[in-house]
């Protein structure tokens, strides 16, 4: 477990500063709800914040050299539960919730804190979430508990309203621009990539292994066909399930939100994934019709780890593009 990836990756500094402080002052919150969009990082930021809480050094934690480190750099910590989606499953199991509830209710291997993680929380069923809800409600003495979820994540209120909420932000573009060409060999453009990621630069850095330009070709060519209603949308769907189908809905959701952005006379920006929500009535149709497009492109990016459906959400999500695209 690399818990100091996080110090690489300077939009996260604040919430780290923030973090640090809390814990220098004996108030680590029991339980964390970090929001984020993929390629920001919130996976490494969790293991820099369970080390945080577990380091047993008296100076600037975590220090990487204690034997609590050295534990979390092998994986081995006993005091680490971490729990996520299972390969091919489409919810987290409450079976998984229950034995993270067990672990964080024994006494502490190492006699500190406990940590336990909830990666892709928004994945968790009605009936897990409920099961964890009495140990957020009552949670035991010098536990951590983090839990990541998408900004859309669709969590009970009871769950997230027990957690102090860490919400990850976009670095401005010039910045991750900066932090995308230090950090590569190869001289090069990151502006399409970093476009399509959202301005994530994690995911520009994913996006970029392969034919980033031949899919932006031809997305560009089947919205075309879209709008003129001269494609059949199984076949579409089919296609776009077969290759790059999360390239292809962040290219969507980005294309979109450029599109709002511009009806709306804002300047356009790579920066922002998430546009202003402005109430129905005051958006003409067409604009409403892509916030609906773009509801839809999010549902399916939701639900594409979890493989449910996915043809299916898609051809439905093709289907509204007709409607809102078409003349
Ligand atoms: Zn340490």
């Amino acid at each position: 477990m690399d818990f100091l990836s996080a110090n690489s990756l300077p939009w996260l500094r604040e919430a780290q500063q923030r973090l640090q402080a809390a814990q220098q002052s004996g108030h680590l919150p029991h339980s964390l709800l970090v929001l984020s969009a993929p390629g920001l990082g919130a996976e490494p930021l969790a293991r820099w914040i369970t080390a945080l809480a577990l380091c047993e050094s008296q100076d600037a934690r975590p220090c990487d050299a204690c034997a609590s480190c050295r534990l979390l750099r092998s994986d081995s910590h006993p005091d680490v539960h971490i729990v996520r989606l299972e390969e091919d499953a489409q919810q987290i199991k409450i079976d998984q919730i229950r034995e993270l509830i067990d672990a964080l209710a024994t006494k502490s291997y190492r006699g500190g804190y406990k940590v336990g993680v909830i990666e892709g929380a928004e994945a968790l069923n009605a009936n897990g979430a409920n099961a964890f809800l009495k140990t957020l409600e009552e949670p035991a003495a010098n536990t951590v508990l983090i839990m990541i979820a998408r900004p859309n994540h669709r969590l009970p209120v009871t769950i997230a309203s027990r957690c102090l909420r860490l919400k990850l932000e976009p670095p401005p573009t010039k910045d991750a621009l900066a932090w995308l060409k230090a950090n590569s060999s190869a001289a090069k453009s990151w502006d399409a990539a970093l476009a399509l990621a959202g301005g994530a630069p994690l995911l520009a850095v994913h996006l970029d292994a392969d034919g980033l330009a031949e899919i932006d070709a031809d997305m560009r060519q089947c919205l075309l066909e879209l709008a003129e209603g001269a494609v059949d949308v199984t076949l579409l769907a089919e296609r776009w399930n077969r290759s790059h189908p999360d390239i292809r809905i962040a290219w969507l959701e980005n294309w979109i939100t450029q599109r709002v952005r511009s009806s709306l006379g804002a300047a356009t920006s790579h920066q922002s994934a998430e546009p202003v929500r402005l109430p129905a009535a005051l958006l003409k149709p067409k604009i409403r019709a892509l916030f609906e497009l773009l509801d839809a492109a999010r549902d399916v990016r939701r639900f594409a780890s979890t493989g449910m459906n996915q043809q299916l959400a898609l051809e439905a999500l093709l289907i509204g593009g007709r409607t809102a695209l078409g003349k």
